[in-house]
């Protein structure tokens, strides 16, 4: 029988005989309820990290954990703000305190090996912060061999991919809100869920360097998109979900360590 890997349709009985051994890694989609302009579902930062986990879990023998689908308030910057109807964020004491119980929780049933895998980039700093304070309250414990490996998926775009998804030059991380790459992929996994005729055709936010709070929404283009997805496609969203699970597999088969893998090359080597 195949494994089942979302530890939410787990038996207890079959979660525990995965995880006491400490050798399956756990992975943790976090994520948020943000708008997403008007052409893409809120949850779209919830669903990509949820599907890369997913397919990175099916190839390296992990589990998934349910993902946390609400995350810190966005901001103008890098997502176009908190005031929009919809989004619906933590306090970022909320994110770190859920990010380390959850930790915690895995370490007691045994699990040794956990990636956080961020689909938001608000969330960064709050997700490392639960992360340490599982570390340090673990340590207290007297269990120091949980490793935690942590990630923004984006970050794992090469920059071949980035030329080919954006010919003309790629903006920036913070600009590709509701923008090419979050639309192309999920033409990709979910077109059902993509409105293509309302992407916002404007051209891309022009922020200064800094913040101003409270936030004047006036500042912030109306539509919640920081900048058109008009060139987006589901080929696109393939090409670059597809690099993701690829590389992401590969760090964390290294991360990892090989023993619980079966890659042959890679067992070889820690002998
Ligand atoms: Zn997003």
């Amino acid at each position: 029988m195949k494994h089942n890997i979302l530890i939410f349709n787990m038996t207890w009985t079959e979660y525990s005989a995965r995880t006491s051994g400490g050798s399956t890694p756990v992975l943790l989609p976090v994520g948020a309820l943000e708008q997403h302009g008007p052409h893409l579902p809120m949850n779209c930062d919830t669903l990509i990290p949820g599907a890369v986990c997913q397919q990175v879990a099916g190839r390296i023998d992990a589990l998934v954990a349910p993902p946390l689908s609400y995350g810190y308030k966005s901001q103008p910057r890098s997502g176009g703000g908190n005031h929009f109807p919809g989004t619906t964020s933590l306090d970022g004491n909320t994110l770190v305190m859920m990010t380390r119980d959850i930790i915690k929780e895995f370490a007691r049933h045994g699990v040794r090996k956990v990636a956080v895998v961020v689909g938001h980039t608000e969330n960064l700093m709050f997700t490392i912060e639960g992360c340490d304070l599982a570390l340090r309250d673990l340590r207290s414990q007297g269990i120091r061999d949980l490793r935690i490996v942590h990630m923004g998926y984006w970050e794992f775009s090469s920059e071949q991919t980035l030329r080919k998804v954006f010919p003309d030059g790629f903006p920036s991380w913070n600009l590709e809100h509701a923008g090419v790459m979050e639309t192309s992929i999920m033409l990709h996994l979910h077109p059902n869920l993509v409105q293509f005729d309302k992407v916002p055709l404007h051209p891309p936010a022009d922020f200064p360097p800094y913040d101003i709070y409270p936030v004047e929404p006036h500042r912030i283009p109306s539509s919640g998109a920081l900048s058109s997805a008009k060139t987006a496609t589901a080929d696109k969203g393939r090409l670059m979900l597809d690099e993701y699970i690829e590389t992401i597999s590969m760090a964390l088969i290294d991360e990892f360590g090989a023993e619980s893998f079966s890659r042959p090359d890679k067992q070889e080597q820690t002998l």
